[in-house]
């Protein structure tokens, strides 16, 4: 046995590998046990939303609904520090947004920002660390187009309108320009859409040539 695999031997008895959805142990290897494998199947196309934005629709895309072990697995994701469930929601959801594109064309991925104080106290932008392994996975370039000028609270008490004048004027345009491109724009969960709304809306506004989104989890409104 090389020894690189001796040491990853070692880490897995010491550390054995958890399921992201249940918390079980799993083989080394894999990242989700038998269970819920069979239990927690990946929406095909009808996992599909679509936001108002301004004049027109953007689909949303998304995984799962958000309950149960999916919505366990992401607070766990979000709020305890399991940043390694990045890379095992961004391979589902390459796999869901690859099948359902069907050649048409997209040129680059962004994600949706966090203000520079949640970013601080969380360590890391979720949304940002799953859509990275999604760009490459597609083979395209991870932008980070917008950011968040200011903090606005959190949005999961509020109402739909509530929703849409929270998020209003909150995010800007940074970095590369986005003319011209087709964005496939990525967050966590949506709820109403108004974030996803608002971002493509700047994205739009900037003279994007098309948008698109695409979430790990559908949250009702009232479940979030
Ligand atoms: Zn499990």
């Amino acid at each position: 046995m090389r020894l690189s695999r001796l040491v990853r031997f070692g880490v897995d008895i010491l550390f054995p590998p958890r399921c992201v959805f249940c918390g079980g142990i799993v083989a080394p290897g894999t990242e989700i046990c038998g269970n819920c494998a069979k239990e927690i199947v990946p929406s095909g196309t009808g996992g599909c939303v679509s936001i108002p934005v301004r004049d027109r629709d953007v689909p949303c895309a998304f995984l799962y609904p958000y309950e149960g072990k999916v919505r366990d697995s992401m607070l766990r994701y979000k709020f305890h520090g399991q940043k390694q469930y990045a890379g095992f929601y961004a391979r589902e959801l390459a796999g869901r947004i690859g099948g359902a594109r069907r050649g048409e064309r997209l040129d680059l991925v962004t994600s949706v920002p966090l203000s520079d104080g949640r970013l601080r106290e969380r360590g890391y932008n979720q949304s940002e660390l799953i859509a990275k392994p999604v760009a490459r996975a597609l083979g395209l370039p991870y932008v980070r187009c917008l950011r968040k000028t200011r903090p606005n609270g959190v949005q999961h008490l509020l109402s739909r309108e509530q929703r849409l004048r929270n998020v209003r004027g909150v995010y800007s345009l940074c970095g590369e320009p986005v003319r011209g491109k087709r964005v496939l724009l990525i967050d966590d969960i949506v709820t109403t859409g108004s974030t996803l709304a608002e971002c493509s809306a700047v994205l739009l506004e900037g003279g994007a040539a098309g948008v698109a989104c695409a979430a790990v989890a559908r949250s009702a409104p009232e479940q979030s």
